[in-house]
């Protein structure tokens, strides 16, 4: 690793920790980052040439798998026309049609750059057409670096112990009001105490911020209810779930349908974007429709376009990829708990399709505070030897597996080998 090594240490001469987002530093883990030189198929290679089966997959987009060669294939055709036009596409209104087909709550859709920029053009849009400016949020759930949105949040946050960034005035962040997650009274006494006051609940329908944490039985259901009693715009942030659980996402696994959505990454098959979308009569509130603004030069890149297209295109077409990326997250969570059972580890895994975590705490983790229990160290030393056998997790305990087609059960196995050699069983 002398490569990765030097160029870390040139890095933080320039770059902020020597990282461009903290999610990728190995801080929380006591190491140093591997940087990469290339990725295909279920692989990363790093610039010592050390090959690595990846469970990252960009956070989360890569779900084709690595160098997908139709997403390839589509952006190849798209940069010899120009990188950008800042001018309306064609490709946009295909983008915006699929989304709205794919997903029945969309019917209509804004592209941006960013999951952050979507929730927070989400919430914007939300208080613009509900005239109010309170919003909700629950502990360890993470919807972007938004000031007001950057309270009790989970992912770098809480895997380096911030709870509350520095530098977000007071004014940004007290209305932001934060609940539990699973806890629906928690939910209840918010609204009951800020009556009419309240423009907007934000959550991941599947938190995977805090690690991966389930939602509990009619907790979503109940979450719908008390937001139409209120008139408050239920928006779910499906930046990592959307078109990942099911074409439909989270909202289509667990039936729920939520006013707004805000996706990100993986409609852009690994080219920056996000998108935030939902009920037409709220939509219509975006400039230049109406009074929320919201704008972006490179918003609907023409070659980001083209890739997310080719990208969902793909899920649409082949709905058995949902098949293969789910049964290999059962097999890989299924046989975690069975080495750490063996083992009489003190572990739990949490798991939902093609996501999951291996938490090191004996108790059952379902919102910040249990997530939390968590020995990060232990965490540290099990990602240390996952990664010199050649498997790459996230460099902190409080995030997400991510499968992606191009894995094969053979990737699993040997990831399951090696796990069972660091419990010694
Ligand atoms: N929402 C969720 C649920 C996320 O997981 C993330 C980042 N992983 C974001 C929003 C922010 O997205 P981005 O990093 O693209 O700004």
């Amino acid at each position: 690793m002398n490569r990765s090594i030097a160029l870390f240490e040139e890095a933080q001469n320039y770059i902020p920790g020597g990282v461009n987002s903290p999610a990728r530093a190995f801080k929380a883990v006591s190491d140093t980052p591997r940087f990469i030189e290339r990725a295909d198929g279920a692989y990363i290679y790093d610039v010592d040439g050390c090959q690595y089966i990846d469970y990252i997959g960009s956070w989360g987009p890569m779900i084709l798998g690595n160098n997908n060669p139709v997403v390839l294939k589509a952006v190849q055709e798209a940069i010899v026309k120009g990188l950008s036009y800042g001018a309306a596409t064609e490709a946009e209104v295909t983008m915006a049609k699929l989304v709205c087909e794919l997903v029945p709550s969309m019917e209509m859709v804004r592209m941006v750059n960013s999951g952050t920029e979507a929730t927070m053009s989400a919430l914007r849009t939300a208080r613009g057409y509900t005239g109010r400016s309170k919003i909700i949020k629950f502990e360890g759930c993470y919807h972007g670096h938004c000031d007001s949105l950057l309270v009790k949040a989970g992912s770098g946050l809480m895997n380096s112990g911030i709870p509350d960034s520095a530098g977000v005035p007071e004014g940004c962040a007290q209305d932001t009001l934060t609940a539990t997650y699973n806890d629906f009274e928690s939910v209840e006494r918010l609204f009951e105490e800020n009556k009419g006051q309240i423009a907007a609940l934000i959550l991941e329908p599947i938190a995977a911020n805090m690690g991966v944490v389930l939602p509990d039985g009619d907790f979503l259901r109940k979450i719908r209810e008390i937001c139409d009693v209120n008139q408050t715009v239920l928006i779910a942030d499906e930046v990592i779930t959307g078109f990942r659980m099911g074409i439909d996402g989270a909202q289509g696994l667990l039936g729920i349908k939520p006013d707004l959505s805000t996706f990100g990454k993986i409609i852009g098959g690994g080219m920056p974007v996000g998108a935030y979308g939902g009920k037409r009569e709220i939509m219509e509130m975006v400039a230049p429709c109406g009074p929320v603004y919201q704008a972006g030069t490179l918003s609907g890149n023409p070659v980001a376009m083209a890739a997310g297209i080719a990208q969902l295109t793909e899920l649409k077409n082949h709905p058995e990829i949902y098949d293969h990326i789910n049964g290999l997250g059962a097999m890989l969570c299924d046989g975690l708990k069975e080495i750490i059972s063996e083992a009489k580890a003190g572990c739990v895994v949490n798991h939902i399709g093609s996501i999951g975590s291996l938490f090191f705490t004996g108790k059952p983790v379902t919102d910040y505070a249990s997530a939390k229990t968590s020995d990060t160290a232990a965490y540290g030393n099990y990602f240390k030897h996952m990664l010199k056998g050649g498997v790459y997790l996230a460099p902190a305990q409080f995030e997400a597996m991510f499968i992606s087609n191009a894995h094969s059960e053979e990737n699993i196995k040997a990831t399951l080998e090696l796990a069972a050699r660091f419990f010694g069983v």
